[in-house]
């Protein structure tokens, strides 16, 4: 009787382990239960990512949701090295210049703001207190800047992080023939090993990435024009020159510098301090002694 009680729990306890070992806890927040969602950010220590891309034309050759989907693809693989939750798909940007292309989803400014605000007091408020934005449109560039810098208007119990660009691997060739921006053969390498189904590279001579050059200005003027005045097509570079082995060398370093981030944030306990001492000194900005 013992013997044959003692045989069920170790099976038991054998099935239960090979259970657990079998279901590991996703980085998504879209697959979680609410049990889990509770472990996972614990386990995260309360870090998540927003992976930000945008639907706009990538050349003739690339689809519409190119930045969305590397941008996905480098927080999923990121995330499996340092483990952080991934708010799901999210695209919501700055991409009024493309306004002119088919399938491009431009939400007004105002918009952007407050749905980007409402999604990260809607991610604090579930103990998401560091919120990394790994943006993958270069489109947001100026965008998420100043949106983690209008966290200052007003206290918050979390802090906005945003993660922009990464070493990009150099080749012999690199850039010789002008620009390689958009849809070029870095980003045609990358969705080459992300979404080879999704990639025509067959089709990438159909239109040109050179740059226009349309409109003469110093450097250090800018115009928002500045991009349709260059690269109306969409498209900055050559995609037909994509390979596989160029897209693994710069994956691997866009998730390298993720993985990196994401360590610094959840190592990061200044940044809230200093924020909540802020908050509480611009209350009364004359009581501030120098
Ligand atoms: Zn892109």
């Amino acid at each position: 009787m013992w013997r044959w009680a003692m045989g069920i729990l170790i099976c038991g306890a054998i099935a239960t382990a090979w259970a657990h070992g079998q279901t590991k806890l996703s980085a998504k927040w879209e697959e979680l239960t609410a049990a889990e969602f509770r472990e996972a950010i614990a386990r995260a220590q309360g870090t998540c990512l927003l992976p930000f891309g945008i639907l706009e034309k990538h050349g003739p050759h690339l689809p519409l949701g190119t930045d969305l989907l590397n941008v996905r693809y480098v927080a999923e693989h990121g995330t499996q090295q340092e483990y952080a939750v991934i708010f799901p798909e999210y695209y919501f940007g700055q991409i009024a210049e493309a306004r002119h292309e088919p399938g491009t989803v431009a939400y007004n400014t105002e918009l952007q703001m407050k749905l980007l605000q409402a999604t990260t007091d809607e991610m604090a408020r579930n103990g998401c207190k560091k919120v990394l934005i790994v943006n993958g449109h270069g489109g947001n560039e100026n965008l998420l800047p100043y949106f983690a810098q209008t966290q200052l208007d007003a206290p918050h119990d979390y802090v906005v992080y945003v993660q922009r660009g990464h070493e990009i691997p150099r080749r012999a060739e690199a850039e010789k023939a002008g620009p390689d921006w958009h849809a070029g053969e870095r980003e045609t390498s990358d969705m080459v090993v992300t979404h080879p189904s999704l990639t025509h590279v067959d089709r990438a001579k159909e239109e040109s990435g050179a740059d226009q050059k349309r409109v003469h200005l110093p450097e250090n003027v800018y115009t928002g024009i500045w991009w349709y005045a260059r690269f109306p097509n969409h498209y900055s570079g050559d995609g037909s020159l994509a390979t596989k082995e160029y897209g693994e060398a710069d994956l691997q370093s866009w998730i390298n510098t993720v993985v990196r981030a994401i360590r610094a944030v959840k190592a990061d306990d200044e940044s809230l301090k200093l924020q909540k001492e802020f908050y509480e000194k611009s209350r009364h900005p004359l009581d501030t002694s120098h």
